[in-house]
């Protein structure tokens, strides 16, 4: 017998879980290099056509081929960084870091019970698994792990969970650290909380139009608590 939530709390992975360090954003253009020879990809999500890691390798790609890539080129491309990223991370080249507080605020919600957790992230499912995973955090979101494959803008991936969940838009929070997670939270018309651990993109949540912003997780804990009537002691 399954019981049935009652809310959910959605994450961005980067900013509200982890932080995205040089070495795991290195990982990502490898294959660039290694299969096509290309160098300097701009590092700028926002300068891409859809700040979605999927869509990001299918512009790399077109700009370079000068024609839409197949699927198979996509996924010879993605695979690779999946194997250059978990091999990264292996070796220590790369280190998984958690945002403080990250793992025990989802210990704490899935504690509490009848709380459904899981991502939107714009990186690949398999990448955000990888990372999550090498911190203990996989098992707590990977029931409802929206991410970057099905394509489209923030919007679209946490559309696609609030229609997995099938909860009504008020019991639902979403956690997320830039303008289009911003942007995803309002069109979707769920709770929004701006997480930034530096009070400036804070502020910047706030002047774009975020109601409630915080820079960590034992004030995020609290804000959901209030948000869903949780009952805390
Ligand atoms: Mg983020």
């Amino acid at each position: 017998m399954t019981t049935r939530s009652h809310a959910a709390v959605i994450f961005d992975v980067d900013g509200p879980l982890l932080d995205l360090t040089p070495p795991e954003e290195d990982a990502v253009f490898v294959p660039f290099t290694e299969l096509y020879g290309l160098q300097e990809q701009s590092r700028d999500w926002d300068s891409y056509r859809v700040r979605n890691d999927v869509e990001i390798f299918r512009e790399i790609l077109e700009r370079h081929l000068d024609r839409l890539p197949t699927d198979d080129e996509l996924n010879a491309t993605s695979s690779r960084y999946f194997e250059v990223l978990s091999n990264s991370i292996e070796v220590g080249v790369a280190s998984v870091t958690e945002i403080p507080g990250a793992r025990m605020l989802l210990e704490q919600l899935s504690g509490h019970g009848g709380i459904a957790l899981g991502t939107a992230t714009a990186n690949f499912r398999e990448a955000a698994r990888i990372r999550l995973e090498r911190v203990g955090m996989w098992d707590f979101v990977k029931a409802y792990p929206g991410a970057a494959d099905d394509g489209g803008p923030k919007r679209d991936v946490l559309a696609r969970v609030v229609e997995d969940l099938g909860l009504p838009r008020e019991r639902i929070v979403f956690l997320g650290d830039n303008l289009n997670d911003l942007d995803a939270g309002q069109a979707c018309g769920v709770h929004f909380i701006g997480f930034h651990t530096d009070p400036a993109r804070q502020r910047r949540l706030a002047d774009a139009g975020a109601a409630v912003t915080c820079g960590d997780h034992e004030t995020s804990w609290k804000i959901i608590s209030e948000m869903l009537g949780l009952k805390v002691n």
